[in-house]
């Protein structure tokens, strides 16, 4: 019989239980025990569901507090030294111990050993996906041990619940490869014959428990390795050979490429891959794979929330069939921890778009669906399942909603002098000099002004129908009143209107074009406690009217300093969607290119003389494997370039991305060729603008000399040291000065009190000098 599992299921709840008793705790709200009860109860209600949907082997320990990571760390004992004052008397972790190494802690908490705050663990991102975990940090002389017992607990869960389980845990390469050395530089994998027999007695206490399989994952197989962690790979896991449980390992995100040998060699009872994002490596699998081991086929997409196409999906699982016969499982991709929860709830979805997508409860379904389809190929169930998959495959690639002959056409009428501006960056600086007469080391910001309270409260009310649009409008235009107004007390020299009326950089523009389409409850983790709803991209995109040009025409009509337009550019509003299936991340990014190049255009006829294009996700974009890099980067680089290169030379185009890992793609930053470029720097103390000097970086750079992500506020001569660092790589005449990141989450005290050093600071570099 091939067996249908899951991977892992989200965690959050369909309500967002978990977000808002986790936050209900942390303010004080809820205790411990009522915590632990909601905890308790999703993963029943899940467990519940998946069953109820036919998955046969469920998962345990997809089930965090903050993050799967996080409670492996808590799980070795992997505590940095400065958590040590939240423990419990036997210096073992507690729950609060967990959350001060997720979101730091501060002395009056906890009571902390050195009376002083303790900041969090790192955050970032979980390979290619917008879900975030808490970077393990590890010392040369780290010492591992089972601390923490979550996962058995659980297990104990589930099987006094009846259910049969298969336990889910991180593989012991994988969680190296994730942790980072601290203190005296030390390769990470000499900690691997340390952390090895923690993993024995975990397995050791699984088998105890009467578990049968555990699913080890190792997503690190789907990337680029060095050899000595290949070699790594054989040896882990020839020294767990002899322990208990049949052991499957997980890979995903990606194929396995020159990696397959060596998955398929490991001693292990069976092997899991994704067959969405790399189907390509089916065959090479079937031929290598040993038939007594198990294969376990992800062939539903876990990442996205397009329902599945159940007779394509089949024919890799036949195939497989053939040979491994009663050896093949059935699964998602990955964990469906990156889908939404459930479809059902979403009561505003016209019944189409409904039938066209399923969430994570819809995709188990699905997974059961094509076991079944192996087992029985003539139940009912079956039968019926696949008539509708087709019936939607099919309705779909008719739909009128989805394909838009004239936005194909635009697309397919693209020349390379679409994605050219009229002359050499060298001639337009002197033309957009010129015209903007901006002194040296002119001042700006990023876009977004502090979000109060009552802006939010203010969109809330109009959304609710409680204000009416009109005067939903005209707070907004007193917000873009007031930022206005203090842009010029505080003399910056290229205004912002400030980004009052948008709820968020992606989905504001999102909801303007056509091709978009919003869930209500399609929440997904991003981390902790937050949630992130990201906007699906259904069809064809286009731009039926100009979206940002009357706020900015009216920012620009309070003022006569240079006003810059801001908008989002192609790839952002792709990284950060659901994106379609059924074209190419490639044609989705033009087609968003030649909306927003519009919006500039309209920007440049409404008199605007500098627009700024946000990327904050170019760099997020790039693929897991090297090999995958430079076709990512040509169709990201020609999508940035179809936006900025419909206006006239004099049009100053600016460009923000958030992060200071460029040394790798500085090329095709530069290639993006904006005339102005603002990054993030301040937290890397200029490190980055290694990069840009080593590269000979050719246009206009905004380094920032704050960092926006704390409310404290830096003096003059901070900002001064690092504006110095910056002269010393980069021409002084092609330097801005500016913050790091927009200001949205900033409070206004705060914010105002930063920017009037930061335009001191410009104001003295002018005069030492210029
Ligand atoms: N213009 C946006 C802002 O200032 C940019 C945000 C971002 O890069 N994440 O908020
Ligand atoms: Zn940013």
């Amino acid at each position: 019989m091939a067996l249908a599992h899951n991977l892992g299921f989200p965690r959050i709840g369909a309500d967002r239980e978990l977000k808002k008793a986790l936050e209900a705790y942390w303010k004080g709200d809820l205790d411990q025990a009522a915590l632990q009860s909601v905890g308790r109860e999703l993963r029943a209600a899940h467990w519940q569901l998946q069953k109820d949907a036919g998955i046969d082997l469920l998962p345990v320990g997809d089930f965090a507090w903050y993050d799967q990571v996080l409670t492996h760390s808590l799980t070795f004992g992997v505590i940095p030294e400065r958590f040590a004052g939240v423990t419990n008397e036997k210096g073992l972790p507690i729950l609060d111990t967990l959350f001060a190494m997720a979101r730091g802690a501060s002395s009056a908490c906890c009571g902390g050993n050195h009376g002083t705050a303790q900041y969090a663990q790192e955050l970032t991102k979980w390979f290619d996906t917008n879900y975030h975990y808490l970077v393990p940090e590890f010392t040369r002389d780290q010492h591992f041990k089972l601390s923490w017992e979550q996962l058995f607990e659980e297990v104990d869960e589930a099987t006094a619940l009846g259910y049969t389980v298969k336990p889910v845990i991180i593989g012991p390469l994988t969680y190296l490869w994730l942790g980072k050395a601290k203190g005296d530089s030390f390769d990470k994998l000499e900690l691997l014959d340390r952390l090895l027999p923690i993993y024995g007695e975990i397995l050791g206490r699984l088998a105890g428990q009467g578990v049968e399989w555990v699913q080890i994952d190792e997503p690190i197989l789907s990337l680029d390795l060095p050899q000595d962690w290949k070699n790594a790979f054989e040896r882990a896991y020839h020294s767990l050979q002899y322990s208990p449980l049949k052991k499957l390992i997980a890979t995903y995100f990606g194929g396995l490429e020159d990696n397959l040998g060596l998955a398929v060699a490991l001693p292990v009872a069976g092997l899991h891959v994704d067959l969405v994002r790399a189907p390509e490596q089916l065959p090479a699998l079937l031929d290598r794979l040993p038939t007594y081991k198990v294969l376990s086929l992800g062939v539903v997409n876990g990442r996205n929330v397009w329902r599945c196409d159940l007779e394509a999906a089949r024919e890799g699982l036949l195939e497989a069939q053939l040979r491994f016969a009663d050896n093949l499982w059935v699964a998602g991709s990955c964990s469906l921890l990156h889908s939404p929860v459930d479809l059902e709830r979403e009561d505003q979805l016209d019944a189409e778009l409904k039938s066209w997508l399923a969430f994570a409860k819809q995709k188990c379904n699905e997974i059961s669906i094509l076991s079944t389809a192996l087992n029985d190929p003539q139940a009912e169930r079956v039968q019926t399942a696949f008539a509708e998959s087709r019936a939607v495959q099919l309705s779909r690639q008719q739909s009128p909603r989805i394909h838009k002959p004239e936005v194909q056409a635009r697309v397919a009428a693209i020349t390379p002098a679409d994605s050219q501006r009229q002359s050499a960056f060298a001639e337009r600086i002197d033309l957009q000099r010129a015209r903007l007469n901006l002194p040296a080391f002119p001042t700006t910001t990023i876009g977004s002004f502090p979000q109060t309270a009552s802006i939010r409260l203010a969109r809330q009310s109009w959304k609710q129908g409680k204000l009416s649009a009109n005067d939903y409008h005209d707070a907004m235009r007193a917000e873009i009143r007031h930022a206005v107004n203090t842009q010029e007390l505080l003399g910056l020299d290229v205004l912002v209107h400030g980004e009052a009326e948008r709820n968020d950089m992606v989905e504001y523009f999102a909801e303007q074009l056509d091709g978009y389409a919003f869930s209500r409850f399609g929440w997904v983790q991003s981390y902790g406690s937050r949630c992130v709803k990201p906007a699906v991209i259904v069809g064809d995109l286009s731009r039926p009217q100009a979206m940002t040009v009357d706020w900015i025409e009216y920012a620009q009509s309070l003022t006569d300093k240079v006003m810059k337009g801001m908008l989002t550019g192609p790839v952002t509003m792709l990284m950060w969607s659901f994106p379609r299936e059924d074209v190419s991340r490639k044609v989705q990014a033009r087609q968003l290119a030649l909306a927003i190049r519009d919006e500039v255009v309209d920007l440049e006829s409404a008199g605007i003389k500098i627009v700024q294009i946000d990327e904050a996700a170019f760099r997020e974009g790039l693929p897991l494997r090297r090999a995958q890099w430079t076709e990512y980067l040509d169709w990201a680089v020609e999508a940035f370039r179809l936006c900025a290169s419909g206006v006239r030379d004099e049009t100053q185009i600016h460009t923000h991305m958030c992060y200071s890992e460029f040394n790798e793609v500085i090329a095709s930053i530069a290639a993006m060729d904006a005339d102005v470029i603002t990054v993030e720097t301040s937290r890397s103390d200029m490190e980055l603008l290694e990069a840009f000097k080593a590269f000979d970086y050719p246009n206009d750079i905004g380094p920032g000399v704050y960092d926006i992500h704390s409310p404290r506020v830096p003096d003059k001569a901070e900002m001064m040291t690092l504006m110095n660092k910056a002269v010393q790589r980069i021409p002084a005449e092609r330097l801005w000065v500016n913050p790091d990141c927009g200001l949205k989450t900033r409070a206004r005290p705060e914010t105002e009190a930063a920017l009037v050093n930061m335009v001191a600071a410009a104001r003295q570099l002018r005069a030492e000098l210029a």
